[in-house]
């Protein structure tokens, strides 16, 4: 399958890689839209939030805990910060592979554009 993220998770494209184990990696976005911005997606692919099932629900709350984790880490945890996913054409999405945004390191406006 030809998927961006995949690749990323072989090893095929580059990536500053924040976290990983068995389920999921976490790595800085190339195009960062906040002083901090990282992807946490799970290695298994999944194209999008639609593509959700029973099954993946230990993944999907892992991406949560890594995204937790991983803004700790890097200083943002306190400030507080934007987790965001988004679904499909009109949700956002450009990269078919499920990915969890972490923004922080500046005020976010509400709602999103
Ligand atoms: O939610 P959406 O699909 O638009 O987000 C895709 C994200 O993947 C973008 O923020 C983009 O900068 C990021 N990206 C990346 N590394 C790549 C390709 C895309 O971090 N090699």
């Amino acid at each position: 399958m030809d998927c961006l993220f995949c690749k990323l998770v072989k090893g095929e494209i580059p990536a500053t890689i924040l976290y990983q184990d068995e389920d999921v990696i976490a790595f800085e976005d190339i195009a960062p839209q906040a002083p901090t911005h990282f992807l946490v997606i799970p290695k298994r692919h999944i194209t999008t939030l639609n593509d959700i099932t029973e099954s993946d629900t230990n993944v999907i709350g892992k991406l949560t805990l890594v995204a937790a984790k991983v803004a700790k880490e890097k200083g943002i945890a306190d400030d507080g910060y934007r987790v965001a996913m988004n679904c499909n054409e009109m949700g956002g999405q450009t990269v078919y592979h499920i990915h969890m945004h972490v923004l922080g390191g500046r005020n976010m406006t509400w709602p999103p554009g």
